[in-house]
């Protein structure tokens, strides 16, 4: 069944632009892919013969007739249960692990705090049982695992497969062969192919994919943890890995060196350092006496006070609240500054923590980014909110996932 890579036939040529055809649309009629992408009805009745033999084409039954008395025509229909991705995302606290169908839809949901200590090999052994549960769940169902795909934070080759270094888990040390130890993990008779990404990336894929920057060239995905932050940049249609993959690591972009607040790469100032719970949670403190009828003051007196609490309580109006989140607003300003200088995106997604402090945070970016780096050029950037959850990661792994099997399977 797989023939690897670029059509080499007219035949194999045909079978593509049918199949792109049939998954990008419900139920279609032959008429209408021949119609469609100029193949006559012959040959798009053979090609269509031959995916429903190999079962990735289902029958649909019978659509409207055109013309008064006409016969019904047949229709088809993509089978999204042809075959079936996994994708684990292992965050800072948990592991989120999916199974999705072949549109990318997820099919079914696990959340798991990751216990104990994060040393490379209980994670590893947690994924490895995460993902047997899921091969047993399918077992019955007669569909194919297409691909596998981890999310990790840090910094991540794609191509070597390799955890370069992630400030999360600095025990793991260094360029961790991270595809080779879950192969290992997995045992032999595993052969499926295995990814692997940095969550920023596959983050991005996701807005586009499934979220808001469908149909966008050009756009930047910001997402802020309690503690971390990082993009993920499309530009010119194009995910950026960049030559170390050291790309989108903003959050490590220097904002104030000499009085910054200490980051956890060791160095002070960083984006995400000054937009972490951390220094958040410090200023609250210093701040907290001009404003005794807080909605954050019982979380600060027993220190459990959140990013998430604090945009939150924000969002309602709280004064506390809405002072942190202005001085945090003036450092992001600075940080996307700094990146549409270097970048020039038409979008910015704001993904994390910050989206719950709705509109009092968005809108102090939106007015600022008009008055930052080059004034008098008019900036057609818009900056949105994502609407997708904590689900982004693995979402953005079955996108690339399915696009990859889809290149290199022609089922011709
Ligand atoms: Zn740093």
């Amino acid at each position: 069944m797989k023939t690897s890579g670029k059509p080499k036939s007219l035949k194999q040529l045909n079978t593509r632009v049918v199949l792109d055809l049939v998954r990008a649309r419900g139920a279609i009629s032959i008429s209408e892919i021949s119609e469609s992408i100029h193949l006559s009805k012959t040959t798009v009745k053979k090609v269509l013969d031959m995916l429903a033999a190999a079962g990735i084409v289902l029958s649909a039954g019978k659509g409207e007739s055109t013309d008064e008395g006409g016969k019904k025509p047949e229709l088809y229909r993509f089978n999204v249960k042809y075959g079936y991705s996994i994708s684990l995302h292992v965050t800072p606290e948990d592991l989120i692990a999916v199974t999705t169908d072949l549109r990318g839809d997820i099919t079914y949901y696990h959340k798991a705090k990751l216990e104990g200590d994060s040393c490379l090999e209980r994670i590893i052994a947690a994924l490895v049982e995460t993902i047997r549960s899921f091969l047993a769940m399918k077992a019955a169902t007669g569909e194919k695992l297409i691909g596998l795909a981890v999310v990790l934070p840090g910094l991540v080759d794609s191509a070597k497969g390799v955890s370069i270094y992630s400030p999360h888990f600095p025990n793991w040390g260094r360029d961790v062969p991270f595809i080779e130890l879950l192969r290992a993990g997995l045992g032999a008779g595993w052969n499926a192919p295995i990814f692997v990404d940095n969550a920023n990336r596959y983050q991005a894929v996701a807005e586009r994919e499934k979220g808001i920057a469908a149909g966008r060239m050009n756009f930047v995905v910001i997402d802020a943890l309690n503690e971390g932050l990082g993009a993920g940049m499309v530009l010119g249609g194009e995910l950026i890995q960049g030559a170390q993959s050291i790309s989108g690591e903003i959050g490590h972009m220097t904002l104030d060196p000499y009085d910054g607040f200490p980051c956890i790469c060791g160095h002070k100032g960083c984006f995400e350092a000054m937009a972490s719970a951390r220094r958040i949670l410090v200023l609250a403190r210093e701040a907290a006496a001009r404003f005794p009828d807080s909605l954050l003051a019982p979380a600060l007196a027993d220190a459990s006070v959140r990013l998430d609490d604090v945009c939150i309580a924000a969002a309602q109006g709280d004064p506390l609240s809405l002072y942190l989140i202005d001085d945090v607003a003036r450092w992001f300003l600075i940080g996307i500054a700094n990146i549409i200088m270097v970048n020039d995106p038409e979008l910015i997604v704001i993904q994390g923590a910050y989206v719950k402090a709705g509109s009092c945070f968005r809108d102090k970016l939106s007015e600022g980014i008009r008055h930052i780096g080059l004034p008098d050029v008019e900036k057609k950037i818009h900056i949105e909110y994502s609407r997708l959850g904590e689900e982004r990661g693995v979402l953005g792994a079955a996108a690339l996932m399915i696009s990859d099997f889809f290149s290199q399977n022609l089922f011709a």
